[in-house]
């Protein structure tokens, strides 16, 4: 029988230690987040982060916009609160609406304040080793092994997916000095996933394929971190058949309450981060 990792219970370690660390300082730190439209599930994301920052002690500002805006005008507002020094951390929710160009606005987040750590600079910074801010999802990855106290150094680990958001910067993550896994990149090219995944301590799936990972991909004791969201009839369901690898793995994730809870967790770090490097500058 697995451990179940559970991600809302740390979300909330999380949470409540940025607070202590916000209260302690003194400081003011603010996020803004920019929302484009009124597309429902965005809103309620928006919403979700405002109030988790609440409660993690934090600022918040949000500027919602008008779908029909320009680029111009959506520039302009991005690149007034990139200069605005109240304000720490920048999230344009993502995507954009019609025929905006999410590349050119968001090159115009600075680094420092780039709290998804998606930018040109961030992925940049992550894979020269420098300090910055790192994307939250596969951040929230990584605080899981480590909460959980699963071996990493020196340990096999697979990540299924290797998109720019998630799979790729999370291999660097896992390859990084003080991690110290041996880190192999799968995708839907690979051949013999199962037996790459047989041959891991550790799978990570970020493929988006409903219940992909089943028993025989995964190895006695092996730790399994689900990512993947696939919208099913059946409802929301992962990448890995929970039912089915539960009983071998050492340590899993449930799907909801594993990744998805610290996804927004490392998104109050990220911004946590990014004021205290504003503040050292
Ligand atoms: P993408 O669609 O950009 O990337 C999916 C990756 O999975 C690609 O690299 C693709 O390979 C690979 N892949 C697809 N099918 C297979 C397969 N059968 N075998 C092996 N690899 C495969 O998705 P994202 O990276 O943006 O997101 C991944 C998943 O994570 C999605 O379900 C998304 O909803 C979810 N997600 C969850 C979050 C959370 O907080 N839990 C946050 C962000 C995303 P190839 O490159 O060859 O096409």
């Amino acid at each position: 029988m697995a451990v179940v990792m559970d991600g809302a219970a740390v979300r909330d370690e999380i949470v409540a230690s940025v607070r202590e660390t916000i209260e302690g300082l003194g400081i003011t730190v603010c996020l803004a987040t920019v929302l484009v439209g009124d597309d429902r599930p965005s809103q309620i994301y928006v919403r979700n982060k405002h109030k988790m920052a609440e409660a993690a002690g934090m600022v918040s500002r949000h500027v919602q916009l008008d779908a029909t805006i320009s680029q111009a005008d959506l520039e302009a507002e991005v690149a007034a609160l990139a200069d605005d020094p109240g304000v720490h951390g920048i999230l344009v929710q993502l995507p954009l609406p019609g025929n905006l160009d999410a590349e050119r606005v968001l090159d115009l987040v600075p680094p420092d304040k780039d709290v998804d750590g998606l930018t040109e600079a961030s992925m940049g910074r992550l894979v020269r080793d420098r300090r910055g801010l790192v994307p939250c999802t596969p951040l929230g990855v990584v605080r899981l092994l480590q909460r959980y106290r699963v071996p990493t150094e020196g340990r096999r680990a697979v990540v299924v997916g290797r998109s720019s958001l998630v799979g790729l910067p999370l291999s660097l993550l896992l390859a990084r000095r003080g991690i110290d896994a041996t880190v192999t990149l799968a995708h839907s090219r690979s051949q013999d996933l199962a037996g790459i995944c047989r041959d891991a301590d550790i799978i990570i799936a970020a493929a988006g394929q409903a219940k992909m990972i089943t028993a025989e991909f995964v190895s006695p004791g092996a730790a399994v971190i689900d990512v993947g969201i696939s919208r099913t009839e059946a409802g929301i369901v992962g990448d890995v058949d929970f039912e089915g690898v539960e009983p071998i793995a050492g340590w899993i994730t449930p799907m909801p309450g594993g990744t998805g809870p610290m996804t927004i967790a490392c998104l109050l770090e990220n911004t946590l981060t990014a004021a205290q490097i504003q503040r050292e500058r």
